[in-house]
């Protein structure tokens, strides 16, 4: 999930925020801006892991469990970290950098800090709340978006351990936005 930041922080390569809010599911306009998100996707390619983009096929698949934690994993886990640095995100799902593994990545010092949850199941979720989410995979958009406030999970950690997360405001939204990922579903289909 992209980060909030002051607008004199934002990148240059990031293209001018555009807020927009969809009355129906039609299709929003970031297909036909392939060719600004390609710079920050460029960048990010610099450390070898690289965005994914709105339209891309492995966005819309649903990712399987990690069966096996091993050097490859936490490899993966760190070129996603900075991927998601460089991209001012605060959480990234595997499919987002093209791997179809049920895991994701976040850091949001103010609230949850740093972490990776493998396997990551909704266990219960309460409350709703109206938020304006953005995506790394939709740069340069965000949306209004009703969804639960509280959440609790499950999953496991990079060590293997079984863990369990109580979460609410920023830190749910961005697991419910991270585990849409993992089932392929984009923020877009969230409108309403
Ligand atoms: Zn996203």
């Amino acid at each position: 999930m992209r980060g909030r930041y002051p607008t004199d922080e934002i990148p240059r390569w990031l293209p001018a925020r555009r807020s927009a809010r969809f009355a129906g599911r039609s299709a929003p306009a970031p297909v036909a801006r392939r060719r600004a998100p390609s710079a920050s996707a460029a960048l990010a390619s610099l450390e070898g892991v690289e965005i994914r983009l709105f339209g891309d096929p492995v966005l819309r698949s649903k990712a399987a469990e990690v069966t096996q934690i091993d050097g490859s994993v936490a490899r993966l886990c760190d070129g996603m970290f900075t991927t998601m640095y460089a991209a001012r995100g605060i959480g990234l799902a595997a499919p987002q950098v093209g791997v179809r593994k049920r895991l994701f990545v976040y850091d949001e010092p103010e609230t949850c800090g740093r972490g990776v949850i493998l396997n990551p199941v909704l266990a219960d979720s309460d409350g709703t709340w109206m938020f304006e989410e953005g995506c790394l995979s939709v740069p340069g958009y965000s949306w209004q978006i009703e969804r639960p406030r509280r959440v609790a999970l499950s999953g496991i950690d990079l060590n293997g351990n079984e863990v369990t997360v109580e979460a609410d405001d920023l830190f749910a939204r961005l697991i419910q936005h991270e585990i849409d990922h993992l089932d392929g579903v984009l923020l877009t289909e969230r409108l309403d």
